[in-house]
């Protein structure tokens, strides 16, 4: 067994950690002694991974630097939402000094660090450490095109309604409020918000780059990112996790059992979920319930529960369930989503475009119908409708509410069984499919990247 020590550092939001959970799963697979750094209660996202790895896999358990802005207690993302960036990426930086600490007093410390592209500042720790630093992108590579030019020019692209890409494959722009929102966030001289800004430069620095993608989807961006950045080991190593086997959750196998009675119609079902955390007001509750009736397709539609009390928030229009009964259902809470889209009855996805539903629904080869919300989604939707066309846009905005008519019908016809972007998925599919099987690009992309953390820690003897 290889001595080859790695350190992780994953980002506490659910969206970022799975995938970088399950690229270690996959280092520890090819030998690597690894290092996890987490916080106490973030500890038990890591159980299945320290059970499947006892011998070879760690942790470095440092308490969650306090900040004013976070609630005490509060160490995941989930817990204050998305307006916890800043902060969380701001009292994260805090844990430099414990971690040169361990480092510097490790019989054996690690050879290098991987961490998530919003801990940028890892790479001064590196730098510090005398170790090189990788950079996790567990989203698009068109993302990381997009932020690394809004960040290294700030005021420009605050600045204009619209923001023009050139050079960047496919020269997408986007209006000015559909750009990242870690982006819109930013504050010129503000402190929280230049740490922000140098950690995602920062990234662009650094020794290597992973990406969740894979190169039938993101070649040209993929080249183009290490073009701009200089750095030539970029590593496309997606779709991971997409073999996730998730824990039996609330009613998981209720709905898998209610798909299954619809087996002789392959494809004929729309899922409709908007990610781990989204929530919808009163008015885009009854648009998409109309909508959803309109298309006359059958449905499952997952909604998230409110925590607060405000009326009508994530409430389905009173009456909607049985008038939909026979064709569709709702549940409510969590969902076993990857197996859900693995099932050959569902055909469609009604989806935020998050990038971890992107990834699955090309794995399962469903078509999707996008909404964006916010965060990368407007980026992501554009790829998948614009670049590829295995998608189209039914709304866009978090506070929008479609046309319950115009949604009807857009849903009724991309789950035709002769739309293109129902084509183009199932062709998507495969691709997705080759990249992970043997001699695939991601397969080959990952055993590079193995051999060279191997190498790191030769050059170290
Ligand atoms: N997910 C799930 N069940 C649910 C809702 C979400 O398994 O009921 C999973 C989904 O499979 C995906 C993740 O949660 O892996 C959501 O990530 P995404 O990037 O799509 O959206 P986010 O939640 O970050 O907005």
């Amino acid at each position: 067994m290889s001595k080859v020590h790695i350190l992780v550092f994953p980002y506490p939001a659910q969206g970022h950690i799975l995938a970088l959970l399950d690229l270690t799963h996959h280092l520890a697979l090819g030998g690597l002694t690894i290092t996890i750094i987490i916080t106490p209660k973030n500890l038990p996202i890591l159980n299945p991974l320290l059970s499947t790895h006892p011998n070879t896999i760690q942790t470095l358990i440092l308490p969650f630097p306090s900040h004013p802005n976070i609630p005490a207690g509060a160490e995941n993302l989930r817990e204050v939402g998305n307006t916890g960036n800043y902060p969380f990426i701001n009292a994260l930086s805090k844990l430099q000094q414990p971690i040169i600490q361990w480092f510097t007093t490790h019989p054996n410390p690690p050879v290098a660090l991987i961490s998530d592209f919003f801990l940028g500042w890892t790479h001064q720790l590196a730098t510090q450490l005398s170790i090189p630093r990788i950079a996790f992108h567990g989203v698009g590579a068109l993302l990381t095109a997009v932020l690394n030019r809004c960040f290294r020019n700030p005021t420009t692209f605050q600045s204009k309604e619209v923001a023009d890409f050139p050079g960047i494959p496919g020269t997408p722009s986007f209006r000015r409020d559909h750009l990242p929102t870690v982006f819109l966030r930013y504050r010129e001289s503000e402190p929280e918000s230049e740490l922000v800004r140098e950690s995602l430069v920062a990234n662009a620095a650094s020794w290597g780059s992973i990406f969740n993608t894979f190169r039938a989807l993101e070649g040209p961006v993929l080249d183009h990112v290490r073009a701009e950045s200089g750095c030539q080991r970029v590593f496309a190593v997606g779709p991971l996790g997409s073999d996730r086997v998730d824990a039996n959750p609330d009613g998981g196998s209720g709905v898998l059992r209610w798909l299954d009675q619809w087996v002789e119609d392959e494809g004929s079902v729309l899922y409709v979920c908007f990610g781990s955390q989204k929530l919808m007001r009163k008015e885009q509750m009854e648009a998409l319930a109309f909508g959803l009736e309109r298309s006359g397709c059958r449905f499952i539609w997952v909604v998230k529960e409110a925590f607060t009390a405000e009326e009508g928030y994530g409430k389905v229009p009173e009456g909607f369930e049985n008038r939909v009964a026979g064709r569709g259902i709702v549940v409510k809470g969590w969902v076993p989503q990857v197996a859900i889209l693995g099932h050959r009855v569902v055909g469609g996805f009604l989806s935020h475009c998050g990038w971890n539903s992107v990834m699955e629904a090309m794995v399962a080869g469903t078509v999707i119908v996008g909404w964006p919300m916010e965060a990368d989604q407007f980026v992501n939707a554009r790829l998948l409708v614009e670049e590829l066309g295995v998608a189209v846009r039914a709304c866009e905005g978090a506070d929008s509410v479609p046309d319950p008519d115009e949604l009807g019908r857009v849903i009724s016809r991309v789950m035709g069984v002769d739309s293109p972007q129902k084509e183009r998925a199932e062709l998507m599919r495969g691709e997705a499919v080759k990249a992970m099987s043997e001699g695939g690009s991601s397969s080959k992309e990952l055993d590079q990247l193995v051999e060279a953390l191997l190498q790191l820690g030769v050059k170290e003897e």
